[in-house]
């Protein structure tokens, strides 16, 4: 059955998966809504068939699917409707504002037997895939650490982002990705969750955080996102005990570093620094280490829609699966929490 998309919020996103979905064979955008008027006559203008109305848009009886692409303190009320009125319902990230808001988007769609998943795009991002392969294929060990980072210089966070009561700042911007990029990795339980949220430039919401995740194997997973920070560090770092794995971007540039055979022969001399010596930290010469390439990844996110479309047939089990959702969302709840009382979450 061909997928024919209505999309409810025709802004940024929604004009994204517009343009975007139906380069996937089957897949066709036939419809918005949209609560501003401008907006609808866009969707017009692009060839969809507009509404300004939720419940007309909801009878339009081709639309099968509904991708939700609004901001995201309406995500839950839109997905309840849209799988009562029997759609399949695709909803952008952060799927919703509370566990409770999940469960009753999981319960509808259960109850009227449609397919409920997110957007999690960055599942397919070029980087991330780079790091998980080279993690899964024990390229540096038994990995210790994972640092992932977004450091952006804008500062500013502008419209309804800006906003906490409709669901603004950065864990749930961009650590609902960090965190769904570091559990579809991980399968370990995480037993403990800390963080600390700032509002550096942005007196509402988060525009920067630390969140620290452990996880029942005793790997420690680090995500740093900040918006205004003008020196970036790279994308992300990680220390397993045979080497060390660092990218620079979203494109994936970086390396591993490991040790080779002359490093048996070398001895750490104690070098001096400005205020004392050290011999833990003396530099090991480049001779004893050697440089690989990250390994080849083959990932296109397009398979998202793809795979939404196979799943609504029966011929795939989908990929963001909800219970994955809810694993994700039980961190943010949980680092929300850490950052108030100032505590680790045993969890
Ligand atoms: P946006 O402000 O550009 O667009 C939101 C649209 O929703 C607007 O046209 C607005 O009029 C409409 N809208 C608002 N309330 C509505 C309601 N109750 N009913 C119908 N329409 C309504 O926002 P955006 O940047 O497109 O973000 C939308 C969603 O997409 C958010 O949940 C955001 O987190 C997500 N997003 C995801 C990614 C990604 O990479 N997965 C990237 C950007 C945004």
């Amino acid at each position: 059955m061909p997928i024919k998309l209505g999309i409810i919020g025709y802004g940024g996103m929604g004009m994204w998966h517009h343009k975007n979905a139906p380069k996937v064979k089957c897949v066709d955008v036939v419809a918005a809504y949209d609560i501003d008027a401008y907006q609808v006559d866009v969707a017009k203008k692009a060839g969809l068939r507009g509404y300004d109305n939720l419940d007309e848009f909801l009878k339009d009886e081709e639309v099968n699917t509904v991708l939700i692409a609004t901001p995201n303190d309406v995500h839950k009320d839109l997905a309840v409707a849209s799988a009562n009125a029997g759609k399949n319902v695709i909803v952008e990230k952060p799927v919703a504002m509370s566990m409770k808001e999940i469960d009753e988007i999981i319960e509808a769609a259960e109850k009227n037997n449609v397919v409920f998943t997110v957007h999690q795009n960055r599942r397919w991002d070029k980087d991330f895939n780079k790091v998980k392969k080279a993690v899964e294929l024990g390229m540096i060990g038994d990995v210790y650490t994972i640092e992932s980072r977004v450091h952006g210089a804008g500062g500013l966070i502008y419209g309804w982002r800006n906003k906490k009561e409709c669901g603004g700042g950065m864990l749930l911007d961009w650590g609902v990705h960090l965190i769904d990029q570091i559990l579809y990795m991980i399968p370990n339980k995480v037993v403990r969750v800390y963080a600390e949220l700032f509002s550096v430039l942005n007196k509402d919401v988060d525009d920067y955080f630390k969140l620290l995740m452990k996880f029942d194997n005793g790997l420690s997973a680090q995500i740093e996102v900040g918006t205004f920070c003008l020196k970036p560090l790279p994308r992300w770092f990680v220390g397993g005990d045979k080497g060390t794995l660092v990218v620079d971007d979203f494109e994936g540039h970086g390396e591993i570093v490991k040790l080779n055979k002359l490093a048996d022969k070398f001895d750490a001399e104690i070098v001096e620094t400005t205020a004392g010596p050290t011999r833990t930290f003396a530099p090991r010469p480049e001779e004893v280490k050697d440089h690989f390439e990250l390994p080849d990844v083959d990932t296109e996110w397009i398979e998202f829609y793809a795979n939404v479309r196979d799943t609504i047939e029966g011929k795939a089990e989908l990929i963001v699966k909800p219970d994955e959702v809810k694993r994700v969302y039980s961190i943010i709840e949980a680092a929300f929490k850490s950052s108030e009382t100032g505590k680790a979450v045993e969890l």
